[in-house]
């Protein structure tokens, strides 16, 4: 059985950038609800052994859509809860900060990369910040679509794009979600862990053992 993992803070630790009540029912809503439905298909499928990370992939490969949807939004969502820390966190530093301005001259450009993808994806998915052979890069994903489908690409942060990640604290306005987001809870010390372990100093993020 896949787990919902437990946030990593409590429901009001992000307010008012994200509020109690949208990170409540965000995770005990949305989120188990993908979980709940990954453990029912994954064990149809006769994959409920395996790590969810295998899950995602071969539903993948199998062109098995709905297995799909669900465990990557399961594993998604579990590693955007880690890509978000209390406000007044440390920033960038180090070999991140190094990063950063490599490829996007400073964190405001990359700021500025960050809410242009997110502002114009067009209806729901996920901005991430990855690490590629071409250094940092900024990208989105539709729906449920992640980056462990993907070659040559580790992920560093990411946000959920859709409404229900925005609608209850910002209404329409994804602009200035994104933009406080990014200003004030996205966790610099959890890229940076990631980034070391894209060059295999490490281990990077896993989704937790199932029980
Ligand atoms: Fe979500």
């Amino acid at each position: 059985m896949y787990v919902l993992p437990d946030l990593p803070y409590s429901e009001d630790a992000l307010a008012p950038f994200v509020s109690a009540d949208t990170l409540r029912t965000h995770h005990g809503k949305h989120h188990k609800t993908y979980v709940d439905k990954t453990n029912e298909l994954a064990a149809k499928a006769g994959l409920a052994d395996r790590p969810l990370e295998d899950v995602v992939r071969q539903a993948s490969r199998t062109g098995d859509k709905t297995l799909f949807n669900n465990a990557a939004q399961a594993w998604n969502h579990a590693f955007f809860w880690r890509s978000m820390r209390a406000p007044g966190g440390p920033q960038p530093n180090g070999e991140l900060t190094r990063a950063i301005a490599e490829s996007f001259d400073g964190l405001e450009g990359l700021k500025e990369a960050f809410v242009k993808e997110g502002v114009g994806h067009f209806a729901s998915g996920w901005v991430w910040i990855v690490m590629t052979s071409d250094g940092l890069q900024v990208i989105s994903t539709h729906d449920a679509d992640d980056t462990l489908v993907r070659e040559g690409l580790f992920p560093l942060l990411v946000c959920d794009l859709w409404e229900h990640a925005y609608y209850l604290d910002y209404k329409n306005d994804r602009k200035a979600f994104l933009e406080r987001w990014f200003d004030n809870v996205a966790n610099w010390d959890f890229a940076a862990a990631q980034l070391s372990a894209s060059t295999g100093e490490g281990e990077g993020f896993r989704y937790p053992a199932s029980e």
